[in-house]
């Protein structure tokens, strides 16, 4: 039995074997979800399709989240294919990376708009989009960042996106909850994906957090994967408008030490 069986899970974000959203849909998949497949555009088509095609997922249709009409379409198709929905992942994020190596005040106002339209407006267009196919019970997931909360060198606008997207979620959760539909978001450590690839700096930033985080320790998809279910799942039934955080426990400390000084090991 898995937690998740009899649920229709969509998940928007997947590009190639190292995506977050491929750590989630393998553990949907794990549950006993049904799973259909979202990606941006023809490009990522030949690395998304062999991954559906291990899972046996046959639902897997492009969706360019800044075309409404594309949006539209996805959900459209998704009703008559699943009839109702009850996860849905947003796991999709974009800003030039011009914006995420120098310093923040040179954000320009279309890479501003970018990763706002992108990384945050599109979470609150698929729930519209998807509102009336959301079975009650259902959970919308996104993925954030501390660098919402807390500077993180070089993230930049996209940190300023994060708090709009944690924001967002709670918003969005207070509109749900009357129809029993919850919205949370995950906040992940950093992990090697092309998204973060583009954040000026990441590789040191990884490894930094590697040696920082309480558990010393980084994360993976399937850590993030295995989250997802909890918050996806009859589990997490009255958690609603929550970020958790998947990070190691990186973001309870507020002094840092070096790894030898705050170890006693
Ligand atoms: P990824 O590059 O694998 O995923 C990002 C996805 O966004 C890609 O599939 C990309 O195609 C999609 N996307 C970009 N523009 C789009 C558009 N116009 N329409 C539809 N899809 C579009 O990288 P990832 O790290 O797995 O990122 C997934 C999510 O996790 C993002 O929200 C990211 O900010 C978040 N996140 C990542 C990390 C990390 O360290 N990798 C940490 C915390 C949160």
């Amino acid at each position: 039995m898995g937690l998740l069986d009899g649920k229709n899970a969509l998940v928007f974000g997947l590009a190639n074997e190292r995506s977050i959203a491929w750590g989630i849909t393998q553990a949907l998949h794990r549950e006993g979800a049904s799973i259909g497949i979202s990606y941006a555009g023809e490009m990522l088509k030949r690395r998304v399709m062999p991954l559906a095609e291990k899972i046996g997922c046959t639902w897997v249709e492009e969706c360019d989240v800044t075309k409404d009409e594309n949006i539209d379409a996805v959900a459209k198709k998704a009703a008559e294919d699943f009839g109702q929905i009850d996860v849905l992942v947003h796991s999709i994020a974009f800003a030039g990376r011009e914006e995420l190596t120098g310093p923040f005040y040179n954000t320009t106002r279309e890479g501003f708009k970018n990763a706002m339209d992108i990384s945050v407006y599109s979470f609150v267009a698929l729930a519209r989009a998807f509102q009336p196919i959301l079975r009650p019970g259902a959970s919308l997931i996104c993925m954030t960042y501390y660098g919402s909360v807390k500077v993180a060198p070089h993230y930049n606008v996209m940190g300023v996106a994060k708090a709009a997207l944690e924001a967002t979620t709670r918003y969005l959760a207070y509109d749900f909850g009357p129809h029993g539909v919850r919205v949370n978001a995950i906040s992940a450590g950093p992990i090697r994906t092309l998204a973060a690839a583009g954040v000026g700096g990441f590789r040191d930033m990884y490894k930094h957090f590697a040696d920082m985080s309480p558990m010393r320790e980084n994360i993976t998809i399937d850590d993030v994967g295995n989250a997802a279910i909890f918050l996806a799942s009859d589990l997490s039934a009255r958690i609603t408008g929550d970020v958790l955080y998947v990070d190691s426990g990186f973001n309870i400390v507020g002094v840092q030490m070096g790894p030898k000084e705050g170890s006693d090991q």
